[in-house]
């Protein structure tokens, strides 16, 4: 693809994959215009926990380890950089993080992971045991069998974070404007214009970055993408005494944010695109954060959120340029870790954009990749899913 100049680079979808897409891109001079139907942060990247937690997750150390070291990397840099570029304050912090194990196979499990995370520079991780952990959170219950404890987990507020990209791109050019991409006009493969419900917008480069609705594009790439909606809920919660750090146990966490409330969560739910709190999510939730931390009984639920994350069968992102098509560029699939890895997808998708290729080694992620059963199962029992 060739450089981009004014408004000819479309990208879809001001989540943040989108805005660190059009962050990155203005930072090499292009300013792309970026069609959104709703709002900035309005989906998973407004509602996220907000956790920039490298060193576990699906696909990590393989074949994700290196672009997740590297967008924490980034994640770093732009913290002391965005909040100036942009005027938003976007509350990054590095916090210790306690992965908790209550039982011998979870604990197996956490510790087969420690010489690869030990290994990695800039982090101290130590197992320690269950009275160790007890005594770093004295609000966690018995019956710990041990831990893990990370140190300079990052956590930023998400809706500052994306808001922050948004912002400081579009001080160097970037425009959002509102709409809903019904298709695409293509000239011999060739990308000319996106489509809206009443006119189009001519564009040679389109970045696809639309979360779980970029299944929507599969018709409009004549290929599959293969993304999903997971739908996660999380409760705030007030209560007085000192702050939690960020402690997770299984699918739950809880952790205090700067609003100084208890942010615990979460669930996973199929549930098509309801993106609804419910009742029975608010209970899910608070069963086992109950039996962890007992004390949350007496807490105020000041909010409820439920978004969607963007799943794929293997649990890796969908990045790179679409097969068959000339300027098309597929940046979704971020699932559990969409905040996280915004930054390298929004490097990377701006990469192709801009030069065609990417340094970064991005083969296994590559849309319309074939995705084997054995890779769904590793997937699915992967005990870090977070
Ligand atoms: C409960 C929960 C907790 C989470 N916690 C974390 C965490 O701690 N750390 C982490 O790294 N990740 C976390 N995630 C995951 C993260 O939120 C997502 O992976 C990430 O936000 C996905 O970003 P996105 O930009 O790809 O998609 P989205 O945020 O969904 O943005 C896509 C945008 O595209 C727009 N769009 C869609 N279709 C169209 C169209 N046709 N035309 C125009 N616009 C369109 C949508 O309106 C939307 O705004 C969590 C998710 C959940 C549910």
């Amino acid at each position: 693809m060739s450089r981009g100049t004014g408004s000819d680079v479309v990208i879809i979808g001001a989540g943040v994959a989108g805005c660190a897409t059009a962050y990155y891109l203005a930072k090499e001079g292009v300013k792309a215009t970026i069609i959104e139907r709703d709002s900035v942060g309005a989906h998973a990247s407004g509602f996220a926990l907000g956790a920039i937690n490298p060193l576990g997750g699906v696909g990590i150390p393989e074949p994700l380890g290196p672009l997740s070291l590297e967008s924490y990397r980034l994640h770093t840099e732009l913290a002391k950089t965005l909040p100036q570029e942009s005027g938003v304050d976007t509350e990054f912090q590095l916090r210790n993080a306690l992965m908790v194990a209550y039982s011998q196979e979870e604990a197996q499990a956490m510790q087969a992971h420690l010489p690869w995370q030990q290994a990695q520079d800039g982090f101290r991780v130590e197992w320690e045991s269950g009275e160790e952990i007890v005594a770093m959170e004295p609000h966690l219950a018995p019956g710990i069998v041990g831990g893990v404890v990370m140190r300079r987990v990052g956590m930023v507020s998400p809706y500052r974070f994306n808001l922050a990209l948004l912002q400081a791109a579009e001080r160097h050019g970037a425009v959002l404007r509102h709409g809903r991409v019904v298709g695409f006009r293509y000239q011999n493969n060739r990308i000319q214009a996106v489509q809206l419900e009443r006119e189009e917008v001519p564009c040679h480069a389109v970045v696809v970055a639309m979360g779980p609705w970029s299944a929507d594009a599969s018709a409009w790439l004549g290929m599959d993408i293969p993304v999903t909606p997971l739908k996660g809920q999380i409760l705030h919660l007030r209560i007085g005494g000192p702050g939690l750090s960020y402690i997770s146990w299984g699918h739950s966490y809880a952790v205090t944010k700067p609003d100084g409330l208890v942010w615990v969560g979460t669930t996973e739910e199929r549930a098509g695109y309801d993106e609804s709190p419910s009742a029975a999510g608010r209970q899910a939730i608070m069963e086992p954060v109950l039996k962890a931390l007992p004390y949350l009984a007496d807490a105020e639920v000041v909010r409820q959120t439920a978004c969607l994350r963007p799943v794929t069968a293997d649990g890796l992102p969908i990045l790179g340029k679409a097969p068959g098509k000339e300027g098309v560029v597929v940046a979704t699939g971020g699932g559990r870790k969409g905040i996280h890895l915004g930054p390298v997808m929004g490097r990377i998708a701006a990469d192709l954009v801009v030069h065609g290729k990417t340094k970064f080694d991005i083969a296994a992620l590559s849309p319309g990749r074939t995705v084997t059963p054995a890779q769904i199962a590793a997937s699915e029992s992967d005990p870090f899913r977070f």
